[in-house]
């Protein structure tokens, strides 16, 4: 089924409005297995109704988003209705709609909303219960005369009508109209600690002989998103691939992020993480509390930035951070004890590194770091990482590779080499 999106609005091409309906419509359009064929973007006006043409040329279905509502500017209804040359009728039901909505909000129905309720001939309408404006449906028939198949969906702009619209009005008429047995799968691993160059050396030529397997890969936040879509055997195949290769680096296989698979790991266990950081401010304890939940699994952290607060807040000794260097092997570990023995958490995460630009050395050039990991009864993990470049890319791989670290543990794995 070849799909094609026009989304509508002057604010998409200034960058006022990012184009989140085309994000989520690709998204739920992916896990139904079917892929964009293109997505275009127009200004409101006249504009419209050259790029709706343009798609209908092409696809099978197309779907419109923005320019349904009242203002003059709003013009999707009546350009739709000039290319398929249909008249505009008055539709009853929309118009009760219209003075439902309103005198709800105690207003009386403006003449501009008005022609929300006109609906071009044979167009069947999308009711709204988010907003006022409806979304229309019009059949391939109706521009059969055009020597066009497609199916043409008026959305509204705003996501919040868009969305339950979507997924209520348009996605049963897609699942009707996909081809028994064609159904796709579409698998996303998140892999983490590896590069997407790794990946793609070890699993590429692999994965390219699993007929009829797509493959991509997208770098996300610290960690690859390895892409498998086709039928559900050839995806699994692939993906056994995958997990033979990168077994304990893989995070995810239902898109969750780092942080959120471990605070449901630690919640599961009824345990507690602690933080110390230095070099990374309070980046790993901010990722850990974006995690709806956290507050079951995280009482408190700190961020040791200066030696002598890693002395008086976590005990480390002075001596230590005088003979090795506050980015050491033994200040990381004597952070992450310290942490795990004032705080009362059964497991804690240090980290101290030189994330630049001043203060490298040739021995510990910046971006070096040591990762400590300790838990209750267990013996504590280092591990030295290096990673430069700016400092806020030099946070975000840190606290990556530190959760990587309490992932492995929680998981019973081993920290990477
Ligand atoms: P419209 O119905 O075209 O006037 O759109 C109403 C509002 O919906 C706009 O002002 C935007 O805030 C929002 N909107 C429209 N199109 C999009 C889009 N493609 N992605 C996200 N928001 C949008
Ligand atoms: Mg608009």
């Amino acid at each position: 089924m070849r799909v094609e999106l026009v989304n509508t609005g002057t604010e998409l091409l200034l960058g006022d409005t990012v184009n989140t309906n085309a994000a989520w419509i690709g998204q739920r359009l992916a896990a139904l297995g079917v892929q964009v064929q293109r997505q275009t973007i127009v200004p409101d006006g006249a504009v419209i109704r050259v790029a709706i043409a343009e798609a209908a040329q092409r696809a099978d279905v197309v779907l419109v988003s923005g320019g349904l509502g009242p203002t003059n500017d709003d013009l999707t209804r009546e350009s739709t209705a000039e290319l398929l040359s249909l008249p505009l009728e008055l539709d009853d039901g929309v118009m009760a709609h219209l003075h439902d909505y309103f005198s709800k909000r105690g207003k009386p129905v403006s003449e501009a909303t008005k022609r929300q309720a006109m609906v071009p001939r044979g167009a069947q309408v999308m009711p709204n219960p988010c907003g006022s404006a409806p979304g229309l449906y019009l059949p391939a028939t109706l521009g059969g005369f055009l020597g066009w198949n497609a199916h043409i969906f008026l959305l509204p702009g705003p996501p919040r009508e868009l969305e339950p619209m979507f997924k209520n009005e348009v996605e049963p008429h897609l699942r009707a109209w996909l081809p028994d047995g064609a159904s796709r799968r579409v698998l996303y691993l998140k892999v983490t600690g590896v590069g997407e160059s790794d990946i793609v050396e070890a699993v590429e030529k692999r994965l390219e002989c699993v007929p009829g397997l797509d493959l991509g890969y997208c770098i996300r936040k610290g960690d690859v998103d390895v892409r498998l879509s086709g039928g559900e055997s050839n995806v699994n195949a692939g993906a056994g691939i995958v997990r033979e290769a990168f077994g304990d680096c893989i995070v995810s296989e239902d898109r969750r992020i780092i942080e959120e698979v471990i605070v449901q790991l630690l919640a599961e266990r009824g345990e507690q993480v602690t933080t110390a950081e230095s070099c990374t401010g309070g980046t790993i304890a901010s990722r850990i509390t974006d995690v709806s939940g956290s507050s079951h699994v995280f009482g408190h952290g700190w961020v040791t930035y200066a030696n002598e607060a890693k002395q008086q807040q976590l005990g480390v000794p002075l001596t230590l951070i005088e003979k090795h260097g506050a980015v050491s092997q033994e200040v990381a570990r004597a952070m992450a004890e310290g942490a795990l023995n004032n705080s009362g958490a059964d497991h804690a995460l240090a980290v101290t590194g030189i994330a630049g630009p001043a203060g490298g050395t040739a021995e510990k050039p910046v971006g070096t770091v040591w990762i400590a990991q300790a838990s209750k009864l267990a013996e504590t993990w280092t591990v030295r990482r290096f990673f430069p470049g700016m400092r806020d890319r030099f946070k975000l791989l840190t606290s990556q590779a530190a959760l990587d670290l309490l992932r492995r543990r929680l998981c019973g794995l081993k920290p990477r080499a």
